[in-house]
Formats: C-alpha cells, structure tokens, sequence
C-alpha cells in the first residue's frame, strides 16, 4: 500500500496537523505501506518558503520516515504543483466532456445563501466561456452543492489536483481528518467521472480532530502565527491523541481489508 503526506503550506504548521502525521505515519507501519510526502502548493500566493520549512522542521521532529518526495526545501523546485497543470488541464478536459461540468459566474456568497443542488443563477444552461477572473468551473454532482473544478483564478481547484495527484502517485490508502469526509465524498464521485482514475478505490480513514482535553483542532482553531514550540510536553500530548486515532483507524481498515 501508499499512502501521503499532503500538508499546504499556507500557515505554520498547528497541533491538529502534527496529531494527523504522526496517524499516518502509525497507520503506514502497520500496514506496511510507503509513504509520499506531497506539497498541495497550488495556490502560489499563499505558499511561503517559511511554513515549508516550517513543514520540514516538524517532520525530522517527529522523526516522521517518507520514501518519495521532496527531502527538504531546496528539492521542492522538483515538486511544485504547478509543473503538473499539464495534467490537471487534462483532467478538466476530461470532466468537461461528460456533459456535467460548466462555467458559472456566480459569487460564492450567491452560493452560500443557495439551498439548492444546481447553480442559483443557472449557468449550468447559459453555456458561458471561461473568463478569468469572472468564472469558475463546476462539476454537477445530484445531491450537493456542485463542486469548483476550476478557480475563477485560472487555477485548478483542490478536489482535482487532490485525486489527480493520489491517482498518479499510485496512492491507495488516504488518512485524513474528518474536516475532509464531506471532500472525500465529493472526490470519490468525481474520480469515478474521470477515466483512469483510482482514487475512488483507495481505502480513505478520517481522524477526529479533537485533543485529549476536547480542544478543537480544525484548522482554523489551530491556525499558528507563528511556528509551534516544539517541547517534550508537546510531543506527548500530540503521541498520545495519535496513538488514540491510530488504533481506530487501524481497527477499521483490518476489519475492512487485510493490510
Ligand atoms: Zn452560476
């Protein structure tokens, strides 16, 4: 098995991401599966060298092990999402000859005051053309909120780097926090329109994100200004939440497959 790493280094890294390598990283052992370390790194304007090094500096802390990927912060020229538009623009192309992709030009406050499942000004009919800056693309998924596959930015959006990158990576086990099961639910389906893709048949675990102490560890709870303390009292609260996920995440894919 493979399984990554995918931290986006758009912030220090906080306590809820270092509970969420250390999940991995146990899960891995188990399992024996390789580990990736992969950047999600698209959005260049946010990507500081400081929070990649930050990232760097909290994986040799953690004594973390990975076998692909970039080593440090001078490798990552090498590793850099956007050397990959290539593919992402391909799988555009490829969600957009299904019939169920379309460009909206809908704010995303029109969207967030919208109950429905389809587009609140149905541009889904109004065959529009992309338009930096005015348009984004959606896929139509029955039942939700039609996904972004495309930015109004001109960048691909996370749901398609996501599994565009654990298909090619020949990813097929994904531990996530479960902040991410409703994205899961989204990726799935839309690998499932994608030819070739696998990642709808990679093993997917979700990991609360909660402390010892019921302190929340969502993002944005835990977003740092600045780089975390790392201190041995750190290191065993974040050892002990892990080994708490990992027996649980290890326990539900036993009992789902052998590994
Ligand atoms: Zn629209």
């Amino acid at each position: 098995m493979r399984t990554r790493l995918a931290p986006t280094p758009s912030g220090f890294v906080h306590e809820g991401n270092l509970v969420n390598f250390l999940v991995i990283s146990h899960v891995a052992q188990t399992c024996d599966a390789a580990v990736a370390l992969r950047f999600d790194d698209i959005d260049r304007l946010r990507v500081r060298g400081e929070y990649i090094d930050d990232i760097f500096r909290v994986l040799t802390w953690l004594e973390i092990p990975w076998t692909d990927g970039p080593r440090s912060t001078a490798d990552m020229a090498q590793w850099t999402q956007d050397q990959r538009l290539d593919r992402y623009q391909w799988a555009r192309q490829e969600l957009w000859v299904t019939g169920l992709a379309y460009h909206c030009t809908c704010s995303r406050t029109q969207w967030n005051a919208f109950t429905g499942d389809s587009c609140p000004q149905q541009c889904r009919q109004g065959d529009h053309p992309f338009q930096v800056g005015r348009t984004a693309t959606r896929l139509h998924l029955d039942g939700i909120p039609d996904p972004v596959i495309w930015r109004r930015d001109d960048l691909p959006a996370y749901h398609l780097t996501s599994i565009v990158d654990d298909c090619d990576g020949r990813i097929d086990l994904v531990v996530r926090g479960e902040d991410l099961a409703s994205s899961t639910d989204i990726q799935r389906r839309m690998s499932r329109l994608l030819p070739g893709n696998t990642f709808h048949q990679a093993h997917v675990l979700h990991h609360p994100l909660v402390t010892s102490e019921g302190r929340k560890l969502s993002k944005s709870a835990g977003a740092q200004a600045s780089p975390l303390a790392l201190s041995d009292e750190l290191r065993a609260t974040v050892s002990n939440v892990a080994a708490t996920y990992s027996a649980s995440a290890q326990a539900h894919l036993l009992r789902s497959r052998e590994c």
